[in-house]
């Protein structure tokens, strides 16, 4: 199959150019498109058929849900048995955006779809193009992101190409998403918002959105019940929630390592450590000369010189250094990660070194990203 891409403004997409690609998704065909957080496959939710092959495209194990885009909450209506005031709230609140809500399912939606539970995902994209190609093809898509299974999300048209090329008719190519890690997963079946994906929508937005709706004592009573639930229902013996959580994930081809500490100089002197470990231990059983791959800020790599200077030097390093802002900042490394770790795989990087960074509340999903894309992130099962 040949595989075209609608090259379209991130803004204002011309939308003679989607009518195509609108058309292919209401024949029940696959399109890649652009969203906020990643990009997406996109298929026709409702059609059993173009879900299997969502799911073949991507090799996704079959026990992984889909969330279905749309494009605005209030469609979310045919698609659920039954919406509570909170959840509707939610919707209100942090929809179009990078949040996802588990719902309980209608019986239209088939079981593929939500890999048999009765739960289903809606999200409802921002991006300027996949709000004109939902409008266009005007059905729910059950939308992926657009990548091999396990392999790092894709933010830009050329990542979802060197996955998928040859495999779907249309890619639409918007540009670089804004954000670039996918969306929050929360699940509010107990009047409490609870996590199941870190994402950009933070645990302290959602908690300040509860106060809000149930005042300060109700919502603490709300969440002490809506997490015991919670924890009753994914218990090791009970399947998983968010059965996503337990595949391997985002992973590069090459070892992936984080370094840590509380600040820029803490962080170098880690980085230095484990690098000579490396070297020691890992490095002479392969090839002589193997590149390593480092993501950093500007501020932790001049700290990391500064170290390289001041002491014996280490022998030659082939590195390809990805610097990712001019300070350690979490939304702009969670924006490059995925670019990053592509780009250091195509070079056949040897290791990876990546910056880990602590505190605040936009930590949490960059950190489940990279923690994910270190070990293949069995961790939460
Ligand atoms: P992806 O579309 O590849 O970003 O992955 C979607 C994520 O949403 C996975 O982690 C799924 O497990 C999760 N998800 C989708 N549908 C549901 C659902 N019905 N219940 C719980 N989690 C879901
Ligand atoms: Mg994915």
């Amino acid at each position: 199959m040949l595989t075209q891409i609608v090259k379209v403004d991130s803004q204002e997409p011309d939308l003679r150019l989607l009518a195509e690609p609108a058309e292919a998704l209401r024949h029940g065909e696959l399109v890649a498109f652009p969203t906020e957080t990643v990009y997406g496959l996109g298929g026709a939710a409702l059609n059993a058929a173009t879900v299997e092959r969502i799911f073949a495209v991507k090799n996704r194990p079959a026990d992984n849900p889909l969330i279905i885009h749309l494009p605005e909450p209030l469609l979310a209506a045919g698609l659920t048995s039954e919406i509570s005031e909170f959840e509707a709230a939610l919707m209100a609140r942090f929809m179009p955006g990078p949040f996802t809500l588990v719902l309980s399912r209608h019986e239209r939606v088939p079981d593929i779809v939500s890999a048999g539970q009765d739960t289903v995902a809606i999200r409802c994209p921002e991006n300027p193009v996949a709000q004109a190609l939902m409008r266009l093809a005007g059905i729910p898509l059950a939308a992926p992101s657009a990548n091999r299974s396990g392999r790092p999300s894709p933010t830009l048209a050329r990542d979802v190409a060197e996955d998928l090329d040859g495999q779907i008719p249309f890619i639409v190519d918007g540009g670089a998403c804004q954000l670039g890690i996918e969306s929050t997963v929360v699940i509010a079946r107990d009047d409490y918002p609870i996590i199941l994906r870190p994402g950009l929508v933070t645990r302290e937005m959602l908690a300040d959105f509860a106060v809000e709706y149930f005042g300060a004592e109700r919502a603490e009573r709300n969440r002490k019940r809506a997490e015991a639930r919670q924890r009753e229902r994914s218990r090791p013996q009970a399947s998983p929630i968010s059965p996503g959580q337990k595949y391997r994930h985002y992973a590069p081809q090459a070892r992936l390592d984080i370094f840590t500490g509380e600040d820029s100089a803490a962080r170098a002197t880690d980085l230095r450590a484990r690098i000579e470990r490396y070297l020691v231990a890992e490095l002479p059983q392969t090839s002589a000369k193997s590149l390593i791959g480092l993501f950093i800020s500007s501020a932790t790599l001049k700290a990391f010189k500064g170290d390289l200077d001041g002491s014996a030097a280490l022998p030659e390093l082939q590195m390809e250094v990805n610097i990712y802002a001019a300070e350690p900042d979490p939304i702009a490394a969670a924006h490059e990660l995925f670019a990053a770790l592509r780009s250091f795989d195509r070079s056949g990087a040897a290791v990876i070194f990546a910056e880990g960074l602590s505190g605040g509340a936009d930590v949490e999903a960059y950190m489940n990203r990279l923690r994910r894309a270190a070990d293949g992130g069995a961790e939460e099962e």
